[in-house]
């Protein structure tokens, strides 16, 4: 008789516990019983393998594409009226949901969360994307993580700095981060076209032609702006603008702060000290360079912070002076001139000379001295002793002369058609000094003549008895 075999034997290793409690069964599945009970594990194989193949599970199409499979028809028409509300109902009727039986073994069942999804996404247009997100605000979507990267990326290079400035550190004032987001298909922008949408604040363009005669501000004032706004709009645009040339009109409103901080070493020149030392062989009226001074230089380093490319602080992080400068040494003198008038006034030509304007107001105008007649070329003199402290032109007075003669006093000689003397140039009273003429606010050649004591002009003919 061959020897019978144990069928659990095949089952592998049993516990010996379970081994005992098995024991009855076991003797009671030994002999013909065996065949009985292999039909009976047959026939429930069997009704296991064909149950699935009765139960019912649907293929879900929208517009007539596949998206999913289900096996709760109920479940995935409720999500449809989630996601389009009062609109699912209709939709279905219209036909762009359909459900198509398939056997549940054929087809793997598809989430609810998935399922959720592609319905979503089917039927509302949307599309998987990467949003980029401003202070947890999505602002713009595009097509993927990298594309999200990219865009922070460009956002960061987006002003360069200066050249020979070093960039320590570029980061957002805002937080600015990215996730995965469900967008319209439209709505995915390229990484350009994000970065731009980021920094102008809209995707709005207007643009406007240079022509003939614009200025910026008549551009700004044609379109509601303010040069400052355009200023904005067009970073570095200067007032000579060329015909054809672009403008930007659109005023940008960023969402995104770019703040770059950056050091930048120039070498700067460093103004040289002037010092002054008394001089007693000078009078009081010269000056003379004893040193010339020389600008020595330094290296200085700033911290410069920007913000989408404008300058909002800058301060000294470091200063080495490379050159020391050079002080200048100026002498000034303390010698008093000793040219001291007689107090007394000599007529200032050598002829008498018709009187055609007196000091005081003449019409509108203020007349400060007195006018005397005489042809061009008749000398004029020194109405006292003193110092030349002006010798040139002198507006309306044309060539002109002054004179100091000490206490206070002073005489100025005008409409002269030649100088003969030289500032600094010490007089004499009654030395020829320059010539009548006609120079500067004249209408015929006269002396303009003028009296001045402490700094005030004084009608000149009160120092004459005999006019
Ligand atoms: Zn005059």
């Amino acid at each position: 008789m061959p020897r019978k075999v144990n069928p659990w034997v095949a089952l592998g290793k049993l516990s010996e516990k379970v081994h005992r409690k098995m024991a009855p069964l076991k003797a009671f599945l030994t002999g013909q019983r065996l065949l009985a009970a292999g039909i009976a594990v047959f026939l429930l194989l069997l009704l296991a393998g064909v149950l699935p193949m009765t139960q019912r599970a649907w293929a879900v199409s929208v517009d007539g594409e596949i998206i999913g499979w289900t096996a709760d028809k109920e479940a995935t028409a409720a999500y449809v009226q989630e996601i389009l509300g009062q609109d699912g109902a209709a939709s279905e009727a219209a036909g762009r949901i359909s459900y198509t039986p398939v056997p549940r073994n054929r087809i793997e069942i598809t989430p609810p969360e998935a399922m959720k999804e592609k319905l979503a996404c089917a039927l509302l247009g949307l599309t998987e994307a990467w949003a980029i997100t401003v202070d947890g605000e999505a602002c713009v979507a595009v097509a993927s993580e990298e594309e999200a990267q990219a865009v922070v990326d460009g956002l960061k290079a987006a002003f360069p700095p200066e050249e020979g400035t070093m960039v320590k550190e570029i980061s957002f004032k805002e937080e600015v981060a990215f996730a995965p987001e469900l967008v319209k298909e439209d709505q995915v922008h390229s990484v350009q076209a994000a970065i731009e949408y980021l920094l102008r604040g809209t995707d709005e363009m207007r643009i406007y032609e240079v022509k003939q005669g614009d200025s910026l501000w008549s551009i700004a004032r044609a379109h509601d702006l303010r040069v400052a706004d355009l200023e904005k709009a067009n970073p570095g645009v200067s007032e000579r603008l060329q015909i054809g040339q672009k403008l930007n009109l659109i005023v940008p409103k960023p969402f995104v702060t770019v703040v770059s901080r950056e050091e930048k070493t120039v070498t700067e020149n460093v103004p040289f000290p002037v010092e002054t030392v008394k001089d007693s062989s000078l009078y009081t009226y010269e000056r003379k360079v004893r040193t010339p001074g020389q600008p020595g230089s330094k290296k200085v380093t700033y911290s410069i912070v920007r913000e989408n490319g404008q300058v909002v602080a800058r301060e000294v992080l470091d200063s080495v002076v490379e050159k020391e400068p050079v002080t200048q040494v100026v002498a000034v003198g303390t010698r008093q001139p000793a040219i001291v008038g007689t107090g007394r006034y000599i007529w200032p030509i050598s002829r008498e000379g018709v009187i055609t304007s007196r000091y005081g107001t003449r019409g509108r105008e203020f007349h400060g001295g007195v006018d005397i007649a005489a042809p061009t070329g008749t000398p004029v003199r020194a109405a006292d002793s003193g110092r030349v402290i002006f010798a040139g032109w002198k507006g309306g007075y044309g060539k002109c002369v002054i004179l100091e003669h000490g206490n206070g006093s002073a005489t100025l000689y005008g409409h002269l058609s030649q100088i003969m003397v030289k500032e600094g140039q010490k007089v004499t009273q009654g030395q020829t000094i320059g010539l009548v003429g006609s120079t500067g606010k004249s209408t015929g050649p006269h002396l303009h003549f003028e009296i001045m004591q402490g700094g005030v002009r004084k009608d000149p003919l009160k120092y004459f008895n005999h006019k």
